[in-house]
C-alpha cells in the first residue's frame, strides 16, 4: 500500500505507512494537544451489497464524515477523517445503498483493526482500567473491542508458528472475569494477536486448542505461559 503519511519535524523527515487500503491523503493537521489528524478520500469504486451481496458499482453519493483512531504516532493519537462512498443496488427491488466498508476497519466504524490488536496486546499483564488510562480512552470502548474479538476466527493458512503465548486478563480487579489471550510471539518483539478467549478454565479454554489445526502445531516449538492448565490441555 502506497499511501504514505509525510512528516517534517526541523530539519529532519521521515515517512510512515499508514497501511490503509482504498485511501489517499489529502491533508494532516497536528493539534494543540499532538493528536495527528489524517484527512483522507476514499478511492474505492465499488462495494458488496448488504441485501443481496452483489458487487455494486453505481455511486450515490457519500456519508457524512466519520473519524477513525488508528495506531498512535509517538504516543500521540492519530485519527483519520473520512466520508465513505455509497453505493446503490439495482439488483434489489427497493433499490438500497450501502456504504463502503474496508477491510482494515473495525466493525463499529470507530477504529481500525489494528488499533483494535494494538489495545489488546497491551492488556497482556495490565487491565481495562489502566489501558483506558494509558490511552486516553474509555473502559467501554475497550469493552466493546474485546467483545468483537472474541466473535474473531483465525485465518490459520498465513500461518507459521513456532512460539505460542498463553496470558489471562483479569477484566475487573475484584470480579471474578478473565480473559485468556493466545498471540504468535514467534519473532520477538512482534507479538501477533491470535485469538481471544472469554474466561481462564479449562472448559472455556480447551475448545480453542482443540480447533488448532495439525498442520500448525507440528511447527509449534514452545508455549510461554503462566496458566500451568494451559500445558496440561495441549501435551
Ligand atoms: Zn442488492
Amino acid at each position: 500500500m502506497l499511501n504514505v503519511a509525510l512528516f517534517t519535524m526541523a530539519k529532519s523527515r521521515f515517512q510512515i505507512p499508514l497501511n490503509l487500503a482504498n485511501v489517499n491523503i489529502k491533508k494532516i493537521e497536528i493539534n494543540e494537544i499532538g493528536e495527528f489528524h489524517i484527512h483522507v478520500s476514499c478511492i474505492a469504486k465499488s462495494c458488496d451489497c448488504y441485501k443481496c451481496g452483489k458487487k455494486i458499482t453505481k455511486s450515490h453519493r457519500q456519508c457524512k464524515e466519520t473519524i477513525i483512531e488508528h495506531l498512535p504516532i509517538f504516543d500521540n493519537k492519530v485519527f483519520i477523517h473520512v466520508r465513505w462512498p455509497r453505493f446503490v443496488c439495482d439488483n434489489c427491488d427497493d433499490h438500497p445503498t450501502t456504504s463502503f466498508h474496508p477491510e482494515w476497519l473495525g466493525e463499529n466504524g470507530e477504529c481500525t483493526k489494528d488499533y483494535e490488536k494494538y489495545i489488546l496486546k497491551c492488556l497482556i499483564n495490565s487491565t481495562i482500567k489502566d489501558i483506558a488510562e494509558k490511552n486516553r480512552t474509555t473502559e467501554e470502548r475497550i469493552e466493546g473491542i474485546i467483545d468483537r474479538c472474541i466473535s474473531l476466527e483465525i485465518d490459520w493458512n498465513s500461518t507459521k508458528i513456532t512460539r505460542m503465548g498463553v496470558d489471562e486478563i483479569a477484566l475487573k480487579k475484584g470480579h471474578n472475569h478473565y480473559l485468556t489471550i493466545v498471540s504468535d510471539i514467534s519473532i520477538p518483539g512482534k507479538t501477533r494477536l491470535l485469538k481471544v478467549i472469554s474466561g481462564r478454565s479449562q472448559e472455556e479454554i480447551l475448545p480453542f486448542f482443540q480447533s488448532v489445526p495439525r498442520c500448525i502445531w507440528t511447527s509449534v516449538e514452545s508455549i510461554s505461559t503462566d496458566m500451568g492448565r494451559v500445558l496440561g490441555l495441549v501435551q
